[in-house]
């Protein structure tokens, strides 16, 4: 079975996107726990962190600046739950990128 975020890609789950390229999409996270916090993948399939190669990570370094551009934001917070135990729940790689702008955003205790 197909993953959510490859239906998302695909169109087959609707999501309200932020930036997409050709090897790239931005929407916004379903559940945000801030202000700001879109969700940005490759449209490949990763698992996650672990899986992905180095070079997908280069280009994708530069469409994560691009979104924060389209999102007229310079400060925000970039997170990869990498594995189950990280809080992973979805198994296509994801970068969380999270911002309240204006305003400092909390760095809460985890454990
Ligand atoms: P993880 O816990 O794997 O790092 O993050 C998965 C994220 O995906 C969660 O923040 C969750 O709210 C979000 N999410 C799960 N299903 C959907 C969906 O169908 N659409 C959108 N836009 N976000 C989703
Ligand atoms: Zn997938």
């Amino acid at each position: 079975m197909e993953c959510i975020f490859c239906k998302i890609v695909k169109g087959e789950i609707p999501s309200k996107k932020v930036l997409e390229n050709e090897n790239f999409l931005a929407f916004h996270d379903i559940n945000p726990i801030a202000p700001i916090h879109i969700l940005i993948i490759p449209k490949e399939h990763f698992e996650n962190f672990s899986d992905t190669p180095k070079e997908t990570f280069a280009k994708m370094s530069d469409f994560i600046k691009a979104v924060a551009k389209e999102l007229d934001i310079s400060d925000y917070r970039l997170i990869t739950n990498n594995g189950k135990n990280a809080g992973q729940e979805v198994f296509h790689l994801h970068i969380h990128m999270i911002a309240n702008p204006g305003e400092k955003l909390k760095w809460p205790k985890l454990v």
